[in-house]
């Protein structure tokens, strides 16, 4: 059965907002944002400590507690005892929306098991800020946010990505761009179009934008610095591979060897100069796939 569930409806539970808070500069807190941390009767903060400065600068004196990935099963009953004895909560996170690539769904979710309103607020959030500036296409888009760390489930999740027709988003910091990149480049054509967002609304927010190929060979000789938003076009925009058989692109590759190359930057060379995946040619180089191109 559905039931409409009214945001401003008063009701003798309290009620969960769910409080976004700038990812950068302060002065992207909105107004109802400022005035709802206020009237709360409790914050369910990511870092109290981080919170606390945000606190601190609106003048803000709600007491907190924590809620991070670490205790939220611990926490959630507790949480949904406060909220049924009618107080209501703020839910924040360190930076941005609550939930997106942060804690607060599983709290969201027990709320609406339980029959408590839950109030959203918009606000700041580094994915939608990104898409809307890249210059890449913005609708259909998919948000996947940090790519898994383990090779096996990394790989997994690029080869379905890269069959996306639609714009793909990611999330990645400072200590793996590069790699990050690196593993895009070797699943996705290097030709695809991708827009990195670094450090927006702060002092050194930048635009990197080009190809996986360029953005690889930026990174060759630039230490990134600060967070970075992943901005990928989708595969129905990318340049059409060039026409060439699994056997030219092997004799190639051989020629390339006899050169003097390594294998792997023979395989790299004839990728780019084909507009394929370099995982592709690697692939069909050591008969990992059926040679029928
Ligand atoms: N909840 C947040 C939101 O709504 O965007 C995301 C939190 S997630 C833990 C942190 C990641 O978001 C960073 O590693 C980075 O990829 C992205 N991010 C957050 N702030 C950013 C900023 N100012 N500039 C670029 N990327 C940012």
């Amino acid at each position: 059965m559905i039931t409409e569930m009214k945001s401003f409806t008063p009701s003798k539970t309290g009620c969960l907002y769910l409080v976004p808070t700038p990812i950068g500069n302060l002065d992207d807190m909105s107004v109802r944002a400022v005035k709802t941390l206020q009237k709360v009767d409790l914050i369910a903060a990511e870092d109290t400590r981080n919170t606390q400065k945000l606190l601190n600068h609106f003048d803000i004196h709600t007491k907190q507690i924590s809620f991070h990935e670490h205790n939220t099963q611990q926490r959630l009953p507790e949480l949904i005892a406060k909220l049924q004895e009618g107080l209501n909560l703020a839910q924040v996170s360190d930076a941005g929306m609550p939930s997106i690539s942060d804690p607060g769904q599983e709290l969201v979710a027990a709320c609406v098991q339980k029959h408590i309103t839950v109030v959203p607020l918009p606000g700041p959030n580094a994915a939608l800020t990104a898409l809307i500036a890249s210059g890449i296409k913005p609708q259909p888009f998919y948000f996947y946010g940090f790519l898994p760390r383990k090779t096996k489930a990394q790989q997994e999740a690029l080869q379905k990505l890269g069959q996306l027709e639609a714009t793909f988003i990611l999330y990645e910091s400072p200590y793996r761009i590069k790699k990050t990149v690196a593993a895009l480049s070797a699943f996705l054509s290097p030709q695809r179009q991708v827009a990195l967002a670094r450090e927006l609304t702060k002092i050194h927010e930048a635009f990197l934008r080009g190809t996986l190929a360029q953005l690889e060979e930026y990174f060759a000789s630039h230490e990134p610095r600060g967070e970075y938003v992943i901005i990928v076009q989708g595969r129905s925009l990318e340049p059409t591979a060039v026409e060439i058989t699994a056997e030219q692109m092997c004799k190639e590759i051989e020629e390339l060897v006899q050169t003097g190359k390594k294998p792997n930057l023979a395989i790299k060379t004839v990728a780019q100069k084909y507009q394929r995946s370099r995982q592709d040619v690697y692939n069909i180089y050591h008969g990992l796939e059926e040679k029928n191109e």
